[in-house]
């Protein structure tokens, strides 16, 4: 089998929310195509387990960081800054989520405060921090997680969901503003994958259930919704490939926010 072109060779990257999930994905196919990358996270045992198992510091490094905390952030940044010499990747993809059977009538400013401040404030302060060591070097790719909650609508959880639209919101205009420095900000907004995240939002423990659950409400049949999928994503707008692509909103979902399920279910009724 002729080898795996390394796309990210020569890069530096942070990846937030790195020890689990969508960012423990990212990482691993980050280095795999040849970046160096430090795993910013809040839980420290399992940052920590990742950079021992890959076993190279040289291409892979841990350092705690709640990216609610500026100070956090701006030593995260440093900390790539000083032990690979720059930073071209910022994948802002930490994030908290909110019960997605919560209504209107339970929210209150604990609520609001505890998932803006890391979803949306968390990824400005990546953004501004990033954009430090970046504007000098007139070039870097900032990547957000956003959700397809930012496209689409679910019916509850709606700080969730406002702080999903946020995100976008901000990955447009911060590529207005960085833009003029050679920078480019973007986002993915994947559908429904089977995380830690996922698996506290559905009350499952076993990925089969929640693969089960997803590809019962997918668009896409025939395959399975998975990290994979957004990690290809963000690969693509962490490379040089995509060097004229920002501000855009790249939604893996299968084609799920396109679709008027209502409209489906009844033509589908209509033709059977
Ligand atoms: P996950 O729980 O596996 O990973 C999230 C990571 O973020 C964890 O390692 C966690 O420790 C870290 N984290 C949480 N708060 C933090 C903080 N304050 N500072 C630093 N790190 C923090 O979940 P995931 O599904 O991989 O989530 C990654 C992103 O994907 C999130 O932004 C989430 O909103 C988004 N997302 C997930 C799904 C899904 O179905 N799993 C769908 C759409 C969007």
């Amino acid at each position: 089998m002729a080898s795996i072109a390394k796309r990210l060779e020569g890069k530096v990257a942070i990846v937030t929310g790195g020890a689990s999930g969508i960012g423990e994905a990212a990482t691993r196919l980050f280095i795999k195509h040849g970046a160096k990358v430090v795993i910013a996270d809040i839980q420290d045992d399992l940052g920590l387990s990742i950079v021992k198992e890959i076993g190279e510091h040289e291409v892979v490094s841990y350092v705690h960081c709640d990216v609610k905390v500026e100070k956090d952030v701006e030593n995260a940044v440093d900390m790539a800054v000083s032990k690979y010499g720059k930073l071209d990747i910022m994948f802002s993809n930490a994030g908290i989520p909110e019960a997605l059977s919560s209504s209107i009538l339970k929210i209150d400013y604990e609520i609001f405060k505890k998932i803006f401040d890391v979803n949306v404030f968390g990824a400005l302060m990546c953004a501004k921090h990033a954009a430090r060591v970046m504007i000098p070097a007139r070039k870097g790719s900032i990547i957000f997680t956003s959700s397809i909650a930012s496209v689409t609508c679910g019916g509850g959880a709606h700080t969730y969901w406002a702080s999903k639209h946020a995100v976008a919101g901000l990955a447009k205009n911060l590529g207005v503003e960085l833009g003029q420095h050679g920078i480019r900000v973007n986002c993915v907004s994947p559908f429904l994958v089977p995380t830690q995240m996922l698996s506290k939002g559905l009350g499952m423990k076993e990925k089969e259930k929640m693969d089960e659950f997803v590809c019962e409400i997918a668009n896409l049949k025939g395959t399975i919704s998975d990290v994979e999928d957004v990690v290809q994503a963000t690969l693509y707008l962490a490379s040089d490939e995509s060097k004229y692509i920002s501000g855009m909103n790249i939604v893996i979902d299968g084609g799920y926010s396109t679709t008027n399920v209502a409209l489906k279910q009844g033509i589908t009724r209509l033709s059977s």
